[in-house]
């Protein structure tokens, strides 16, 4: 084969789908490429040697060959397996949320290797038993303004006066909080606490190891997460599998 046609990359395995009778279209982001959609070909075949190296979740080397319509994974050795993404139930609902949300917010070859970092660094938290809920708004935040959808959190969207410590308001429409003043009776603005926001903050401006270990009361857990979760659906119009799933499985209130 012609070297010039071949390509290596870092990647995750972020979706998987049967294709043809024994291969698989596999949706990875990469290190070097951004998002790419990738043929397997003969993985669902017992005797794969690369199946193994190709599971959900898995960070992997890969060797790809240019192909005329998809280009063809050559090659593959894992980098990083994951076994609690796979194992662990609620943690393998959290990874398809991460990855779901990864692939429909990046475009194919929109390289961002600051998107790579995350998704691996999330999948490491969460793979090492870490509270899920500082992970999960970590990343959200972070793929957001990464996606070039940063809700502004700092001035009203609409008269850009500079928030004030009180009740304000956040409208998924307009990308962000409004004061009291532009957000009160407005169509689709929902009260925003003072406690959402100053979390929503830190989450958007100190590191993960200081998230990590706020103490975030209940009320405001919940608060952020529903914010968030509605503003996500808003900017991606059409709704999300994973979160079926993991609406499912914490019901039974993560926390705590
Ligand atoms: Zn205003």
């Amino acid at each position: 084969m012609n070297r010039e046609r071949l390509y290596k990359i870092n990647a995750i395995v972020l979706k998987r789908a049967d294709f043809g009778e024994a291969d698989r279209l596999v949706t990875v982001y990469s290190l070097e490429e951004g998002k790419l959609r990738l043929l397997a070909k003969g993985v669902r075949k017992p005797t794969s040697r690369k199946a193994g190296h190709l599971e959900l979740f898995t960070h992997v080397k890969l060797l790809v060959a240019k192909g005329k319509e998809l280009d063809i994974i050559t090659q593959a050795e894992a980098l990083e397996y994951f076994p609690n993404l796979r194992e662990d139930l609620l943690r393998t609902g959290y990874a398809h949320y991460i990855a779901e949300l990864t692939d429909g917010f990046m475009a194919e070859q929109d390289k961002n290797p600051q998107v790579y970092s995350l998704v691996l660094e999330s999948f490491r938290r969460l793979d090492k038993g870490q509270e899920a809920w500082p992970i999960m708004r970590f990343f959200e935040l972070h793929l957001l303004t990464l996606a070039g959808y940063r809700p502004e959190l700092f001035v009203c969207v609409k008269c850009r006066e500079p928030l004030k410590a009180s009740v304000n308001y956040f409208s998924v429409a307009d990308g962000g909080a409004l004061c009291p003043r532009c957000g009160e009776g407005k169509d689709g603005a929902t009260a925003l606490s003072q406690g959402a926001l100053k979390i929503m903050r830190f989450f958007l401006t100190r590191d993960y190891e200081y998230c990590q270990h706020l103490r975030i009361p209940h009320n405001l857990g919940v608060e952020v997460e529903a914010i968030l979760r509605r503003y996500i659906l808003y900017r991606l119009e059409r709704p999300l599998k994973s979160t079926r799933f993991l609406d499912k499985l914490e019901s039974g209130g993560i926390y705590g």
